[in-house]
């Protein structure tokens, strides 16, 4: 599952530095993905672009936002299941 931001969030900005695909946005920043822009998600705080998430698969075994969150904002989104094999193949697909 790709990881959300809740409303938790206090914007620190924490999560955004460590995230190695470029996931995490500022509150009404538009997101980007090979070349196209595409509105922002949330206005009120940090936010994840879901389709960029891979829950760190290819880079790291821990989601990196999660560890580095100092209010546990960075939570696993049950709404999109995606096995560790389609993660993989999200990162080789955004890295290609
Ligand atoms: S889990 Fe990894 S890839 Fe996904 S938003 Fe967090 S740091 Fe970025
Ligand atoms: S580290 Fe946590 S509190 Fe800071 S911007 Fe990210 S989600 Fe928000």
């Amino acid at each position: 599952m790709p990881i959300k931001i809740i409303d938790d969030c206090i914007s620190c900005g924490a999560c955004q530095a460590e995230c190695p695909n470029e996931a995490i946005y500022e509150g009404g920043v538009d997101w980007e993905l090979k070349g196209e822009t595409h509105p922002a998600l949330c206005d009120d705080h940090f936010y994840v672009a879901t389709d960029k998430c891979t829950e760190c698969v290819g880079f790291f075994d821990e989601p990196q936002c999660m560890t580095v969150c100092p209010t546990e904002s960075t939570v696993k989104d049950e709404s999109v299941v995606m096995s560790k094999e389609e993660l993989q193949a999200r990162y080789e697909a955004l890295h290609s």
